[in-house]
């Protein structure tokens, strides 16, 4: 018996195309594709304005896959950790991080990761397979609903900061990406979607090439090749000038500033000349600086530096006209904050 495929692996024109093929009318897969995405459809049961014969063409030809939110923890501070299970029992971690009159999804892209930077959590799970545009649009989804239930207001931004590397998974990104923002998926606007990587030269070019509209983050923790390199494999790949030839590529095409992630480790990065090398890279490029505070995985080498460093750091930037925020960690009692994904849940 042939194994059924996965309807939401479809586009609208693919859907629109099988209904042809079955000689139906292309509106037909209109009427499947809003089901899915906009309505939510879990079976095809739900389809209610299809017809009983159809619905049981599709169930014979299809599945619908989705997401089970297996477990739910619950921060001090409002944050949620979610332990999702997928279709074939793999478990990723996203995570609702509330502020004052927001909420943002920090979804995950992959299960595991190949990148082995040093300092993070998800390295040490290895990278097991990329996610389904379905499987990043459902955690979105049940952040959005979760926003809804225990904060009053539906989600308002979405970062790829969770599990994997997005740029390592482009196809499917970008496609969730679409779902997101189209009008018959959820209707976000791009810009309050941001894609964090670690800064893959060719990969941010193709980004620039296709068009794209959300924001773009990259994980630089150093601007000294030799100190990234230790922490982050990916350096010794493509260093710190093809990274920025890339931006700037990224700024030429979508003049959109980059900002630039960086978590300052005590003993690593918390010198003057670490603080320096940062505000002259900036200086080539336009960017802002998110200045992260890093929560300590249980056997990491890595430490948060000293409040004192991160001033210097602020200084620094700020003397020399770059914008730079500070962002307090989320959710450290249940390892839902930046670094510490690990499907610790299971
Ligand atoms: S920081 Fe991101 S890219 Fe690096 S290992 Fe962790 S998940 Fe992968």
């Amino acid at each position: 018996m042939s194994k059924k495929l996965d309807i939401r692996a479809l586009s609208k024109d693919q859907l629109r195309d099988f209904f042809v093929d079955k000689n139906d009318k292309p509106f037909r897969g209109n009427q499947v594709y809003e089901w899915l995405w906009r309505k939510g459809a879990h079976t095809f049961e739900d389809m209610t304005n299809i017809s009983k014969e159809t619905r049981l063409m599709l169930e014979n030809n299809f599945v619908i896959n989705h997401i089970k939110v297996d477990q739910m923890q619950k921060s001090k501070d409002g944050t949620i950790k979610n332990a999702i299970k997928l279709h074939d029992g793999l478990i990723v971690e996203s995570v609702l991080i509330p502020t004052e009159n927001r909420t943002t999804a920090c979804v995950s892209s992959q299960v595991g990761c190949s990148l082995d930077c040093n300092f993070c959590a998800t390295a040490r799970l290895k990278k097991m397979r990329n996610l389904n545009p379905d499987e990043i649009y459902d955690q979105v989804v049940a952040i959005d609903k979760q926003s809804r239930l225990y904060r009053n207001h539906k989600l308002s931004n979405i970062v790829f900061m969770g599990m994997g590397e997005p740029l390592l998974n482009y196809k499917n990104v970008l496609m969730a990406i679409d779902k997101i923002t189209l009008d018959d998926g959820l209707g976000m606007s791009p810009k309050r979607i941001t894609v964090s990587t670690v800064g893959i030269p060719k990969m941010i070019k193709k980004l620039a090439d296709d068009n794209v509209k959300f924001n773009l983050a990259v994980s630089l923790h150093s601007a000294i090749d030799e100190v990234r390199s230790k922490m982050m494999p990916i350096n010794e790949k493509s260093n710190l000038d093809e990274l920025l030839d890339a931006l700037r590529y990224w700024f030429s095409k979508t003049k959109s500033r980059v900002t630039f992630e960086y978590v300052v480790w005590k003993g690593i990065n918390d010198k003057q000349k670490d603080a320096t090398a940062l505000a002259e890279y900036c200086k080539k490029i336009p960017s802002k600086v998110n200045l992260i505070e890093y929560n300590a995985i249980d056997d990491g080498e890595f430490q948060q530096a000293s409040e004192d460093a991160t001033n210097l750091y602020i200084k620094t930037l700020e003397a020399n006209k770059i914008i730079v925020n500070v962002r307090r960690s989320r959710g450290k009692d249940i390892d839902a904050a930046c670094g510490q994904l690990a499907n610790k849940t299971t």
